[in-house]
């Protein structure tokens, strides 16, 4: 077979049990195709011997006809994943040498169903960021290019690793993690699908936690079809995660009947963002259209605290990030800072913590400290927590009111340029704008690749969907996905 690496998961699956080829060679394609991306920067620990002793493991299985649906499939883990004996950095120097002796449950699971683990993917330090630019290991960048221009763009964040190596087909799917947006801004900008599940769908432990009440494993794929297949390989109950549910995980894939007839889409007005492009606006009328063509009814709605969303995810998830990073100090495990004469434990912490944490993590820990402060707690964790309820309820009003999902744009920009917005964190935080209130609300989201703007550069729509219902969702998504006909593959130039 040639172009292995273009396979989605579902034509590797079939092909792979019909024997039309194997696992092995599917990896090796992949890995010669990591070998010939460096310049994306998209993958940063390489594990080609796992990778091709899991891939014969897996063609023993598929031989004896009782292989699951990611048996054999290349994936790419992000390096918030802990994975057992492999570097799991979280993009950071503070994480520099570790060597996780546990694997998460997530990357178990799809380890456990077969999956092929290539190695871990860049991200935004702490999976704070939205154009993978606060790495330690230096930016990915996005196969994407506009028009002829030359120019670097973000593959988005933080799970830029992701969504370029998905994207450039080096791997047919990866994982991602999302906060306030980090699956499915980086799928919107590179021309994939991402989804983020029910806020305690997918297990939680062993993912190196950045703000715990909003961070949710999800898959970053080719479709809508591997989504639902690498999803649920990647959902259910853990005893060790006490927020994660305790429900049935259901064959999403046999849910894409493309079938949306009668299926309320609210379209919701406070998403009408001032000085959003032209182009965005219109994809997202069109996608409307699209929907209303396949059967669904459109209703325009209202999430009026919509706009507080922003301000108060960047009070709650920095509040929360300086907790968690709290346990970095030099002591149990990754890096610690050379000392001097006669420095003393404190100096160890402050050293390490101060070498060890970039920039924009900094930042966090220092706003989520302040705000967590005696002085401020009222004024700011808890008016954010208030905010945080309204935004719920906003969106409980609207699916009591019948709507069964929310069609809004996935980002307000196409891809832009390195460099950029790292200097202004505030221009920054913008690009999660249409994102965070679905992390806020603990909701299922998804980003589908619906057209490209007139310098060629893939834009997404997102739809919102019930708590729970993701099969519903994924389904509502796959309309739009074959309605959208979105085939577009970045030209090659790395
Ligand atoms: N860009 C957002 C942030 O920087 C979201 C990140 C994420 O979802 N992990 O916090």
């Amino acid at each position: 077979m040639s172009d292995l690496t273009r396979l989605t998961v579902a034509e590797a699956r079939d092909a792979l049990r019909k024997g039309e080829t194997t696992s092995v060679e599917l990896t090796e394609a992949c890995l010669a195709t990591i070998e010939a991306a460096g310049g994306l920067g998209a993958v940063v620990h390489k594990t080609p011997e796992i990778a091709l002793d899991r891939a014969r493991a897996a063609d023993t299985r598929l031989a004896a006809g009782e292989a699951p649906s990611m048996c054999g499939i290349p994936v790419g883990i992000k390096d918030l994943f802990c994975t057992e004996g492999v570097a799991s950095q979280a993009g950071s120097k503070i994480l520099e040498g570790f060597l996780p002796p546990y694997e998460s449950t997530v990357s178990g699971q799809l380890k456990d169903a077969g999956a092929v683990m290539l190695g871990k993917l860049n991200m935004d330090e702490f999976a704070m960021g939205s154009s993978n630019e606060t790495s330690v290991y230096g930016n990915a960048v996005n196969p994407w290019r506009a028009g002829n221009s030359e120019a670097a763009l973000t593959p988005g964040g933080s799970s830029g690793g992701s969504a370029a190596a998905v994207a450039a087909d080096l791997c047919l799917a990866a994982t991602g993690t999302d906060t306030g947006g980090s699956i499915r801004q980086p799928a919107a900008l590179t021309g994939i699908v991402g989804l983020k599940p029910t806020y305690g769908r997918c297990s939680r432990w062993g993912i190196i936690a950045f703000a715990s009440s909003l961070d949710q494993a999800g898959p970053m794929t080719k479709t809508v079809r591997d989504a639902a297949i690498m999803g649920a390989a990647m959902m259910g109950h853990d005893p060790k995660d006490s927020t994660s549910a305790d429900l049935p995980v259901p064959d999403f894939e046999a849910m894409l009947t493309g079938d949306i007839r009668g299926k309320v889409i609210g379209i919701p007005k406070e998403y009408r963002m001032d000085g959003m492009p032209q182009e965005i606006e219109t994809l997202w009328s069109e996608g409307a259209e699209m929907l209303k063509d396949a059967g669904a009814e459109l209703r325009d709605i209202s999430l009026p605290h919509t706009r507080y969303a922003l301000p108060a995810y960047y009070v709650i998830a920095p509040a929360e990030a300086s907790s968690n990073l709290a346990r970095y100090d030099g002591v149990r495990y990754g890096y610690r800072a050379p000392l001097s004469q006669g420095d003393g434990v404190t100096e160890m912490y402050e050293k390490t913590r101060a070498e060890g944490f970039g920039p924009e993590v900094r930042r966090r820990v220092m706003v989520g400290t302040y705000v967590l402060s005696a002085g401020f707690y009222d004024a700011y964790y808890n008016r954010a927590r208030k905010v945080r309820a309204l935004i719920k309820r906003d969106f409980e009003q609207v699916f009591d009111a019948g709507i069964d999902a929310i069609l809004t744009p996935a980002t307000p920009s196409a891809a832009f340029e390195l460099g950029r917005e790292i200097s202004d964190p505030v221009e920054m935080y913008l690009n999660d704008v249409f994102t965070v209130t679905v992390n806020l609300a603990g909701l299922p989201g998804i980003a589908v690749p619906t057209g490209l703007d007139r310098q060629g550069l893939p834009l997404g729509l997102q739809l919102i969907g019930r708590p729970w219902e993701e099969g519903d969702l994924l389904n509502t998504a796959y309309a739009l996905e074959q309605a959208a006909g979105f085939v577009a593959k970045p030209p090659k130039w790395w």
